[in-house]
Parts: structure tokens; C-alpha cells; sequence
């Protein structure tokens, strides 16, 4: 497969051009690398050839690595994995630093051959560390394209010399947001902040670069840090400034992380370290520490569900074989909080709109929800005013339900009441034709009841989504007993069209995000009772990459909806509920009027502006603390196994079917410890011995509900893991 082609014109200018056949994005592969560097190699020893341009045969420059090479380099290395990724990285740096050199002499620094990268569209990861090694980076004026380093997002750093060029090129503050957040910019965002050189029209993109190469001289293709006399812009870390950023920047991560990410630590390491030493040593130093973040099973897992599964359950990896169901009219029934923004998201993504409520100025409320947004988009010029008028025409707010004639998708989003739910499906169905499908976004009640109210539960399903719908990503769909495979198709399309991850998950109590979530708060309020301090409990949890401890998340999401749950859960189960010691302290804390942010009174304490203080110091009288307290391991066993074990049960209730969708849904669904890669990750890294081992103890200890399920013992009886059958020998 020929995935890089070159061609040289008549002045001598050579344009290899990046064009992977088959995919609309260009990835690197290991063969394409090995494609590059033959034409390069070609190139620099061609006589005719005066300069290089590397470009993109597609609209975009190039989306980052292929992430399978990093697999593929550690099962070529068989008993010696971190060898060969060693080595397979120093083969990246090796062909990079060829670029950057391009022929010229070692000492005088001359003679070299000008490389241009010409970027029509976005670069990403290896698709900008390319370009870092040219002489010049050159991008189409294309406000849509982003130009960025995203790997720390997916739990890796950029490893192929990208790290030590940016920090040389820009200086390691100036550097900070595009390597440890992984920001992205538009081309002229990249070019301010000093990414790249130039920003020019798309169409003279081409031209503009070959003028670039011809007009070059020799001192315009030295890097800084080849040229006598570099400094580090900003100061190393023996210099006063240097050193102010390098502490800064050591506690600044380690606030935002916990230090559970290995790949924000090991990239800090490889700028310190790298930063005192000569360019060259400092890659090495660079792909030494990427080695140890790619053999570290906690990227293995971030990979694998932050990308790889990730963009499967987008791509629709769980869609019945049904006929395209692209949404073209949405209905939304119940203008509140979750309606309002189911419609602002719906409409941003170019669907047309009917929001209706009971009465005229709560839907025209709910339109307005959509306004504020947009504004708000425009003070940040992420949005124009015209953008603002197309998304706000497409939302029609009404009271009247003969205007969801047409519509060919449904969401209910009305008071969670089974009465008014029923009421609602029958209404609508008397409105809409007959293909129309119906979704409700209950969050506690079962699919399958509420599709008693329809006269086509086939065409009836759960379509969850989660608060505030316009940030958070996941989107649980529900199946009925006897919701259909075009329900589901359509329900998964709608989805995409919003451009939100997908997983399907049968009907049961909680369905799955919720299900697993209230056993970790519920933990956390037992802890409580049990006289653990609480800011122990809360540490704990973050210290374990959890973004909020338990009592935290209940004061969010309100102490009295939790009571309002344990009521329900209670009258369902009778004699078997097992909550009544979590329960004696949360319905103490409401009948306080200790309802969490919302009466700026719950397990913390807040000010009269609502800014969240500390933790609630009459806890400690209302609750004595124990006096030999818990070590931080065996609270976060307990916080972690009360989430891990109910994903489990839910994968042996049948309630999951899918591994992957459990780990997706885990980390954008609760923001479940993302280093692990999700709860079935975690088990993978630590094996099912271990986590039998772990659940034995915990149950001994606390009870039942920690006893290990039969899969994690067979497990541990067979040396299998969830994802890979010897991860659990491995680990
Ligand atoms: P909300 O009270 O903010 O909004 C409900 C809206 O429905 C109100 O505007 C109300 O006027 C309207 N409504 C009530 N009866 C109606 C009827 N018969 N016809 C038309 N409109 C009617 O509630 P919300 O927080 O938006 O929740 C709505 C649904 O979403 C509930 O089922 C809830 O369980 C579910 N949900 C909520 C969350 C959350 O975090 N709030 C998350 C996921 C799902």
C-alpha cells in the first residue's frame, strides 16, 4: 500500500505527499514511516532536487499515530517488549532528526536541503511532530482545522521528538498547555502561540511554500538548538525563571493529577532532564521516558478505551443491521433542565427542533436555555451571531403537540413520574405518525414499564443522558423487553448526529451509570456512619483518580434526590434492601435541611455566594470519629470495589454486553478513575487473583456486598483477564 508519493517539478522542488488510501484521515503506520524515509533519503540524494515540500493529499493534514503500532512494536519485541519500543522510537527520531539536518554539513551547518510541511487541515500528534522537525510549518488559513499534541488526553505524551522540540522552540511555560493538557488552536491560534510559522490562504498554500524553499539560505534551516549559543526560551531549571516554572509547573500537575497519570509525570521528567542536556541526549532521554509510559499498563487501558473503544461505539461497533436512521425532526416533550438542553444540543448539531411544554413560557424558557448558551459561545468567539439565528430558527417552542407532525424521533424529558410519563407517550402518539420513534430519558424508572403506555413498544427505548447534557459526553440507551432493532439503530444515529459516545445496555434498575455510581456514594456515606474521618473518605477516592469524592458527588447531585432513590429502592426491594445504615444518615442530613450545593448546606459547607468552603465541621460531633481509622488503601479498595463490583454484576445480569461499553461508559458516564481505563481495565492491571484477594478481605470485613462474583474467580482459577486472556498472569 502506497501510503507517501513524491513527485519533483521543474525547479527542483520535490512534493512528497501523505495520502493513506482508504481513510479520510491520515494515520502513520510503521510502513508509511518506512515509505517517508525512502523518499527522503531519495530526496536528499537527488541532485536535481532543490527542497522538499511534505503534504496532505486529503483536507487534513495527518490525525496522529496509528495506535496499533505501539502493540505491534511490543509483540515484535516477544520477551523483550520495552526493548523493542525503545528502539522502534529511536527508528522515529532517527528519521525526524534526518529531516531537520537535511543533508547539511555536521560543523558548518551548511548545505542542507530546505523541508517545508504544508498543512491544508488539522495535525495532530505525529502529525505536528512531523512538521516540528521541518525547516518551516507552513497551514491553509482553515478556521475548522486544529493543530495539537492530544496525547496526554488518551494517557501518553508526544514521544517522537515532539516533547523536546516544543519545549526548545517555545520554552517549557510557553509549552506547558500544548504538552500537559494537550490544548488544541486553529492555524492562526497555532501560529500566535508560536506552533508554526505561517498561516496563508488555502489556495496558495502550495505556491507560498515552494517560494519559501527557493528564496531559503543556509542559517534558514538551522534550528535554534543547533545554532552556537542556544538558550532555552524561559531559562532552563538552573536559571531563576527556569526554576520558578519548573516547581510551578511540578505542583501545578501534581494537583491536577494525584499522580495517578504516569504519562504527565514521565513527560515532566523528560523536560527536566532533557532541558539540561545537549539536544540529541535529550531525545534519547525523551523516548526513555515514553518507553516506561507505553509499557505501563495504565496507557495500555487509556488507549484502549479513551481512543480505540471509544471511536468503535461511536462508529456504532453495537448498531443492528438497519437502514439509515439519521434524525431529521426531533421532538422534545418537558422543557426543564434536561429538555432544554437536549434541544440545544439537538439543534447545534443541525437537527430541527419542536420543544414543548405544558405552558407557553416554560418551553419558550426552555428556547431560551439555548440563547444563553450561544451568547455565551459568542463572548468566547467560539460562535457567530448568523450561527446563533440558524441554531435558535431551528427551535420551535410550543405548547401545541400537532407540531410534531414529521418528527421522526422523540424525547421525553417531563417530571420522572410514571403517571405523567404515560399520559405524555400517548399524547404524542395520538400526534405522530406511525414510524415515529419514542425515547424517554427517565433516569430511575424501567423501560419496559413505561412501554406499557405505548401502542408500539417496539418503537419505544431509553435515551439517557447525562447533566449538563451539552458537556457531558455519554449517552446511556436503554432497550425495553421489547424495544426493536430500529429504535436502537435510531436511537445510535441520533447519538452520532450530536456527536456523543453511545453504549446500549438492557433494562434494569439504574440501568448501568447510575446503578454503579450510588453504591460509591452510598459507601462513602457509610463510612461516615462508621466514624472514618471524612476528609479521608474524600482524599481517598481523589487519590485514586475519582474527580469527586462520594460526599462531594451526593452534594451535587442533592442529598434529597438520594433520599427520594433510597425511599424508591427501598419499597422495591422490602426485606432485602441493604442501605438502612447509609440511609440513617442521609435522611438525618435532610431533615436538617442539608440538602448539598443546591440549600449551599450538605456534607460541606458553603458560603452565602454558594463557593464550597471545607468540609462540614459538625460532622465530626454527629458522627465521633473511630478512633484506630482505616489506612488510605482499604478505603480506596471499599470506594473502588463498591463501583468495580456492581459493573460486573451488571456484565453477569446481562445488563452490559459489552466489556467495552462497561470501561467507556465508566470513565465519561462518573468520571471513573480514567487511568485505569474503566472498572474492567482496573481488574485487567490488577489481576484477578489480586481483586479476589482484595473482595475476600473487604468482605470479611464489611459484608456481603463485597463478595467476589464467580467471573473474577474463574478468572483468577484460569489466569484470564477481561480484555486480554494473559493480562491477569501478566499483571
Ligand atoms: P425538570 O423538572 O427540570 O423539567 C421537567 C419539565 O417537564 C418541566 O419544564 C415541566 O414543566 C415539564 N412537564 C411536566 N409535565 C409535563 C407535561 N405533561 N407535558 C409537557 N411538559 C411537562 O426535570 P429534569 O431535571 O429536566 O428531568 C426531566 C427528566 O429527565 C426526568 O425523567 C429525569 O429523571 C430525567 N433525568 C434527569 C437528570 C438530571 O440530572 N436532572 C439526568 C438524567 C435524566
Amino acid at each position: 500500500m502506497t501510503e507517501f508519493t513524491m513527485a519533483t517539478d521543474a525547479d527542483g522542488v520535490a512534493t512528497i505527499t501523505w495520502d493513506v488510501p482508504g481513510k479520510s484521515m491520515n494515520v502513520l503506520s510503521l510502513a508509511g514511516l518506512a515509505e517517508l524515509n525512502g523518499l527522503i533519503d531519495a530526496a536528499l540524494a537527488d541532485a536535481a532536487v532543490k527542497g522538499v515540500i511534505v503534504t496532505s493529499g486529503k483536507k487534513d493534514f495527518a490525525g496522529g499515530m496509528d495506535l496499533n503500532v505501539i502493540a505491534r512494536m511490543k509483540e515484535q519485541g516477544g520477551a523483550e517488549p520495552a526493548k523493542a519500543v525503545f528502539e522502534g522510537i529511536l527508528q522515529f527520531h532517527a528519521i525526524l532528526r534526518k529531516i531537520e539536518r537535511a543533508g547539511m554539513d555536521p560543523k558548518t551547518l551548511k548545505g542542507g536541503k530546505p523541508i517545508v510541511a504544508a498543512l491544508p487541515g488539522t495535525a495532530l500528534g505525529i502529525g505536528l511532530e512531523l512538521p516540528l522537525a521541518c525547516h518551516r510549518i507552513i497551514a491553509a488559513d482553515n478556521p475548522k482545522a486544529k493543530i495539537g499534541l492530544p496525547e496526554i488526553m488518551v494517557g501518553i505524551f508526544p514521544g517522537a521528538g515532539g516533547t523536546t522540540r516544543l519545549v526548545r522552540k517555545l520554552g517549557a511555560m510557553m509549552a506547558a498547555p500544548f504538552l500537559l493538557e494537550g490544548k488544541l488552536s486553529d492555524p492562526k491560534g497555532a501560529k500566535a502561540a508560536g506552533l508554526i510559522d505561517e498561516v496563508v490562504a488555502p489556495e496558495d498554500l502550495l505556491a507560498r511554500a515552494k517560494e519559501w524553499i527557493l528564496a531559503a539560505k543556509d542559517t534558514d534551516l538551522v534550528k535554534p538548538w543547533d545554532a552556537k549559543g542556544y538558550k532555552m526560551p524561559g531559562g532552563t531549571p538552573y536559571h531563576p525563571a527556569g526554576f520558578m516554572t519548573f516547581v510551578g509547573a511540578s505542583a501545578m500537575v501534581h494537583g491536577k493529577t494525584m499522580g495517578v497519570y504516569p504519562a504527565a509525570k514521565a513527560l515532566l521528567a523528560a523536560v527536566y532532564e532533557g532541558s539540561l542536556v545537549p539536544f540529541d541526549t535529550a531525545l534519547k532521554i525523551e523516548a526513555r521516558h515514553f518507553t516506561s509510559v507505553l509499557m505501563n499498563p495504565s496507557s495500555t487501558a487509556m488507549i484502549r478505551s479513551l481512543f480505540i473503544n471509544k471511536e468503535a461505539l461511536e462508529k456504532g461497533a453495537n448498531r443492528p443491521k438497519v437502514a439509515d436512521q439519521t434524525v431529521k425532526k426531533l421532538g422534545v416533550i418537558g422543557a426543564g433542565m434536561m429538555g432544554a438542553g437536549i434541544a440545544y444540543v439537538s439543534a447545534t448539531a443541525g437537527i430541527e427542533v419542536v420543544l414543548i411544554d405544558a405552558a407557553q413560557d416554560a418551553a419558550d424558557r426552555g428556547k431560551a436555555y439555548s440563547e444563553g448558551l450561544l451568547d455565551k459561545g459568542i463572548q468566547r468567539r467560539k460562535v457567530t451571531a448568523e450561527k446563533k439565528a440558524e441554531v435558535l430558527a431551528r427551535i420551535t417552542a410550543t405548547t401545541d403537540y400537532a407540531a410534531l407532525v414529521g418528527c421522526d424521533l422523540i424525547v421525553e424529558a417531563v417530571f420522572e413520574d410514571p403517571k405523567v410519563k404515560a399520559e405524555v407517550t400517548a399524547k404524542v402518539e395520538a400526534a405522530v405518525g406511525p414510524d415515529c420513534i419514542f425515547a424517554t430519558n427517565t433516569s430511575t424508572l424501567p423501560i419496559s414499564a413505561l412501554a406499557k403506555a405505548s401502542a408500539r413498544p417496539d418503537q419505544f427505548i431509553g435515551i439517557h443522558f447525562f447533566s449538563p447534557v451539552d458537556k457531558m459526553m455519554l449517552v446511556e440507551i436503554i432497550k425495553g423487553k421489547q424495544t426493536g432493532d430500529r429504535a436502537v439503530a435510531k436511537a445510535l444515529d441520533f447519538v452520532r448526529q450530536i456527536r456523543k459516545t453511545p453504549i446500549v445496555v438492557n433494562d434494569a434498575r439504574f440501568f448501568y451509570a447510575n446503578r454503579c455510581i450510588i453504591p460509591y456514594i452510598n459507601e462513602g456515606i457509610r463510612m461516615v456512619a462508621e466514624g472514618v474521618e471524612p476528609a479521608l473518605i474524600e482524599n481517598a477516592a481523589k487519590l485514586v483518580g475519582m474527580p469527586l469524592g462520594p460526599l462531594q458527588l451526593v452534594d451535587e447531585t442533592s442529598i434529597d434526590l438520594g433520599v427520594k432513590i433510597a425511599k424508591a429502592t427501598k419499597a422495591a426491594m422490602g426485606d432485602a434492601y441493604p442501605d438502612g445504615a447509609v440511609d440513617a444518615v442521609l435522611f438525618a442530613m435532610a431533615d436538617q435541611g442539608r440538602l448539598g450545593r443546591k440549600s449551599n448546606a450538605g456534607f460541606y459547607a458553603y458560603d452565602a455566594a454558594g463557593k464550597r468552603l471545607g468540609l462540614w465541621e459538625e460532622l465530626a460531633a454527629q458522627y465521633p470519629l473511630a478512633e484506630v481509622q482505616p489506612d488510605l488503601t482499604q478505603v480506596q479498595h471499599r470506594l473502588l470495589m463498591a463501583q468495580v463490583l456492581e459493573a460486573v454484576r451488571a456484565l453477569e445480569d446481562g445488563v452490559l454486553t459489552d466489556i467495552r461499553e462497561g470501561d467507556v461508559g465508566a470513565i465519561l458516564g462518573w468520571g471513573f478513575a480514567p487511568w485505569s481505563g474503566g472498572p474492567f481495565g482496573w481488574l485487567d492491571i490488577i489481576g484477578a487473583p489480586r481483586a479476589v484477594a482484595i473482595c475476600d478481605a473487604l468482605e470479611a470485613a464489611h459484608g456481603a456486598r463485597f463478595a467476589a462474583p464467580q467471573v473474577l474467580r474463574d478468572m483468577a482459577a484460569q489466569g484470564r483477564g477481561f480484555y486480554d486472556p494473559a493480562a491477569a498472569k501478566a499483571a
